[in-house]
């Protein structure tokens, strides 16, 4: 992964949560295979120690989707680059990652997505209303535990309406590369993390 320091050109930015000027930006090119000049930026606030990070991809300017047949341990460590407007989806497992107000961009693979689902599911245990709905969440988080050991084939739809976000393949043959069009890039929701399949209703 080559990156190119932009260091030099750090800007004063004051924090936009406690509107400290105690801020460290940081910003870079990257080349990712597959995806040369993905710009890389970081803001860290050291008074209130809130962190932002997002990516712009130079090359593509399209809103985009991406999607990955994973079905073996190497595929699930397939990276993806989650910029601050884009959405992730795992359809198998009705799961959802949507940007909302406080997104912000983070690079994982399909692994660390899928435990970092996992843990926010968890934390819904306790506000379970009913024995059916905390059953239901349970069975959720063991059925996750399944696909994380046994790599179960998943696919992982990555879309972005400004084409930021991007999916780094183990293996390229297994990736889809779609052009949104204007109408289903207006589509792309705003929100925040949602399982559909875990209201009890
Ligand atoms: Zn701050």
């Amino acid at each position: 992964m080559k990156s190119e320091d932009l260091s030099s050109e750090l800007m004063e930015t004051p924090c936009p949560v406690c509107e400290s000027k105690n801020t460290k930006v940081t910003q870079k090119i990257m080349d990712l295979p597959h995806f040369p000049q993905m710009w890389f930026f970081n803001l860290t606030c050291s008074d209130c120690l809130y962190k932002y990070n997002d990516f712009i991809n130079l090359s593509i300017k399209n809103p985009m989707r991406y999607i990955y047949h994973a079905e073996n341990e190497e595929d699930y460590t397939t990276k993806i680059i989650r910029a601050a407007n884009g959405t992730i989806r795992f359809p198998q497992i009705e799961a959802m990652i949507e940007p909302g107000p406080n997104a912000t961009g983070f690079v994982s693979n399909i692994e660390g997505i899928l435990r970092d689902i996992q843990g926010k599911v968890r934390f819904l245990l306790a506000d379970a209303e009913t024995q059916k709905e905390r059953q239901k969440i349970v069975e959720y988080i063991s059925m996750l535990d399944v696909y994380i050991d046994e790599n179960k084939p998943i696919d992982i739809v990555v879309e972005d309406p400004f084409g930021n976000s991007t999916i780094i393949p183990a293996d390229s043959t297994k990736l889809e590369t779609i052009k949104l069009s204007e109408e289903e890039a207006q589509k792309l929701k705003s929100g925040f993390i949602v399982f559909e399949g875990l209201k009890d209703n």
